[in-house]
C-alpha cells in the first residue's frame, strides 16, 4: 500500500524532459523523489545541483515510476516496474508494436499510463477532432507537426495520436508532414479542407513544464490506482483539470 507520499522514480533524467521533471516534482503533492535515472554516458542532472544520477543496480525501492527516455531504455524500466510491481508512468514515443503490446500485457499486473502528450490542451483537442471528422467525413485531412531538430521520430507520437483520433471519427486517413527546425518544443496542427472552405485545429506548446507538471500530476494519482491502463484526460480531470 502507498503510503502518504508516493516515492517517486525519474528515467531519462539527463535528457531534456527529465530535467523538467526534476526540476518541477517537488511542487507536486503526494510524490517524493527517491530516485533518477539516465543512460550510462549522461550521469548529469544539471537541472538539481548536487543530485546524480543512479543506475539500474542502484535503485531504491519506489512506488512509480516516470518514463521519459527513448525506446532502447523503455523495456528495462518496464521490467523493473514488472519485477516491483510499482506504477509505470511513460511519455516515450517512437515505441514498435512490441513495446506498445508489452503496455497491454503489463497493465494486467501493474497500473500503466502511456501518452505521446502529456498536455491537458492536447487532450482536449483529440476530442475535437474526433468531432470534427466525424462531422465532415468527405473532407479531406492533414497533420502537420513541428518539433526541434534533435527529435528522432517522425511523426511525432502526438500527430499519430490525433491521427487515430481523426481515424476513430470515420471518413479518410489523415496524411502527415512533419518539421523539424530549432528549438519548437511542439506545434500540431490538424486541418480539415473541404471545397471552397477549411478548418484548422492547432495546439502550440511553448515551454516543455506542460508535459512535465501533466506526468508528475498524473504518476501521483496512478500511484494509487489498482492494475490496468489508464488514459491522461482521466487522471487529470482527478486532480482538477483547471490547474493545468
Ligand atoms: P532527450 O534525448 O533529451 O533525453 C533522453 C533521456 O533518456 C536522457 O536522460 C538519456 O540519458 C536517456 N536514455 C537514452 N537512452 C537510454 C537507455 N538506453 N537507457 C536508459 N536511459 C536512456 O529526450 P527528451 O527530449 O527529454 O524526450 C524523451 C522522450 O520523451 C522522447 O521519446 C520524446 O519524444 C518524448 N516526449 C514525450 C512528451 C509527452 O508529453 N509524452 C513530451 C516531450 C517529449
Amino acid at each position: 500500500m502507498v503510503s502518504e507520499e508516493a516515492h517517486l522514480l525519474i528515467h531519462g533524467a539527463s535528457g531534456r524532459m527529465g530535467q523538467a521533471l526534476v526540476r518541477l516534482c517537488g511542487e507536486q503533492p503526494g510524490l517524493r523523489l527517491v530516485a533518477a535515472m539516465a543512460g550510462r554516458q549522461a550521469p548529469k542532472i544539471e537541472s538539481v545541483p548536487g543530485f546524480s544520477a543512479v543506475q539500474m543496480d542502484e535503485l531504491p525501492a519506489f512506488d512509480v515510476a516516470i518514463d521519459f527516455s527513448l525506446p532502447e531504455g523503455f523495456d528495462a524500466i518496464l521490467d523493473r516496474c514488472l519485477a516491483q510491481g510499482t506504477a509505470f508512468v511513460s511519455g516515450t514515443t517512437g515505441l514498435d508494436a512490441r513495446q506498445r503490446a508489452r503496455l497491454d500485457e503489463a497493465a494486467a499486473r501493474i497500473p500503466v499510463l502511456w501518452a505521446a502528450n502529456f498536455s491537458l490542451g492536447v487532450a482536449v483537442l483529440e476530442d475535437l477532432v474526433r468531432r470534427a471528422a466525424a462531422a465532415l467525413p468527405a473532407w479531406q485531412r492533414d497533420i502537420v507537426e513541428s518539433h526541434h531538430v534533435h527529435k528522432k521520430d517522425a511523426p511525432s507520437g502526438t500527430a499519430l495520436a490525433l491521427g487515430r483520433a481523426v481515424e476513430e471519427g470515420g471518413g479518410p486517413a489523415p496524411h502527415y508532414a512533419s518539421l523539424r527546425a530549432g528549438d519548437i518544443v511542439g506545434e500540431h496542427l490538424v486541418q480539415f479542407t473541404g471545397l471552397g472552405e477549411r478548418i484548422e485545429l492547432a495546439h502550440r506548446a511553448t515551454s516543455r513544464d506542460i508535459f512535465a507538471r501533466g506526468a508528475l500530476r498524473c504518476a501521483a494519482a496512478l500511484a494509487r490506482k489498482a492494475a490496468g491502463r489508464y488514459r491522461v484526460i482521466d487522471l487529470l480531470d482527478e486532480g482538477g483539470a483547471d490547474r493545468c
